[in-house]
């Protein structure tokens, strides 16, 4: 049997583990996300990907490594270190800090037991530089075709370096050397293609799923995420008993705002008042949330609050509102709201019944003339 006759077999089976190893990478990252939001956090999965990636591919490096160390066939993973290397720095792009890089490679190193060979230390050189050239490369990625040779031709080019001293270390043949190279160069091709196909459908998916909760205008949770919110916040108030009080309004008289000023006078102001609004909750208490419930109506679940603790929160609310000065194309416009708070009683069967007696509320604001508070 030829070099190569043996060498497709393993470089066909490396090439399935590698496609499986970032399949499982990417399964798993998921599943933390979503376990995370099970138990109420909402975490950034750009930022569980980048802590749980690093860790994941540290964890198979080591593994990997420590399972030829001292054998003279410890080379046989160099190729996998390359495309952990270029996955952490070119899909991750990982701040990382001087320390923690020389950290890492003392500990790897200690572990492989050649912190005393000074080629290892030129090998670690390598690693060191592929990474942080391949994270500059990260950073000139411009949606375009070209950029899968500002990855490749770097990564490369690298790569035959390191390849080259293995091979003068471990006295490989040249045929052995470029075969390892061609094998390497399938392996980050199949890496840019997969793991960029996978990040773009996630960012998709997040721009998705931002357009599907949230108002283009006010940039605050829309009419479906209270919806949402709403049937969860209702069903858990009813079967554990805690309080939920429910607080709508409607700014008063603005049709006059877009009457006098302009419709784009009153797009601003409705923006900013909810921009207002939302910095407001954010100092009063950060799981309450605001929603865009209609066109310039907007509605804030209270969960766990009764109306007696609600209250000084919904008139500072209206306070803060009553004060602001929205400054439009040289224009100052006050606005004032009218507001229809109530909490859910044990006779409310359904949803309706605590949305209808809120908007009563808020309706008898409007009749006893406006810019008031109902509590009922
Ligand atoms: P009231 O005090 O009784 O609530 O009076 P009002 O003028 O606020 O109420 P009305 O329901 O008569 O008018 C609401 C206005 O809000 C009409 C509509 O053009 C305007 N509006 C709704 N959505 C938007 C929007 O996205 N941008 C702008 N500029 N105006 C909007
Ligand atoms: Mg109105
Ligand atoms: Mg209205």
């Amino acid at each position: 049997m030829t070099w190569s006759h043996w060498f497709v077999a393993p470089a066909i089976t490396s090439l399935f583990f590698l496609l499986g190893v970032l399949t499982l990478y990417w399964f798993l990252t998921n599943r933390i996300v979503r376990l995370l939001q099970k138990f109420g956090y909402h975490p950034d999965p750009e930022a569980v990907r980048n802590v749980f990636g690093l860790l994941y591919m540290i964890v198979i490096i080591f593994g990997l490594q420590f399972s030829v160390r001292d054998s003279a066939n410890s080379w046989v993973f160099s190729n996998f270190k390359i495309f952990a290397v270029v996955f952490v720095s070119y899909f991750l792009l990982m701040d990382i800090h001087w320390w923690e890089t020389i950290g890492t490679i003392l500990i790897y190193m200690g572990i492989n037991g050649t912190l005393g060979i000074p080629l290892s230390w030129i090998y670690a050189g390598v690693y060191v530089a592929l990474f942080y050239v391949m994270k500059a490369m990260r950073t000139r990625k411009q949606d375009h075709w070209t950029d899968y040779f500002r990855f490749i031709i770097p990564s490369l080019i690298l790569s035959a370096i390191l390849w080259a001293l293995i091979g003068f270390r471990f006295h490989l043949t040249t045929i052995n050397i470029l075969w390892e190279m061609l094998f390497i160069f399938l392996l980050l091709s199949m890496m840019y293609l997969y793991v960029d196909s996978l990040m773009t459908g996630a960012a998709t998916l997040a721009q998705l799923t931002y357009t599907t909760n949230f108002d283009e205008l006010t940039h605050v949770n829309n009419y479906f995420a209270f919806k949402n919110d709403f049937e969860e916040q209702f069903a858990h108030s009813r079967t554990t008993n805690q309080p939920l009080t429910l607080m709508l309004f409607d700014i008063d008289h603005f049709k006059q705002v877009n009457d006098t000023y302009g419709h784009l006078a009153g797009d601003y102001v409705l923006s900013h008042t909810a921009q207002l609004v939302t910095k407001q909750l954010g100092e009063l208490d950060e799981t309450l949330h605001l929603y865009r419930t209609g066109g310039e109506e907007f509605t804030i679940l209270f969960t766990g609050y009764t109306t007696e603790q609600a209250a000084p929160l919904v008139h500072s609310i209206a306070q803060r509102v009553r004060e602001a000065h929205f400054s439009h194309d040289g224009h100052q416009i006050s606005i004032s709201i009218s507001v229809g708070v109530t909490q859910l009683r044990t006779d409310d069967d359904q949803r309706v019944d605590i949305f209808h007696r809120a908007d009563s509320n808020l309706y008898h604001s409007k009749q006893t003339g406006r810019d008031r508070v109902t509590i009922q």
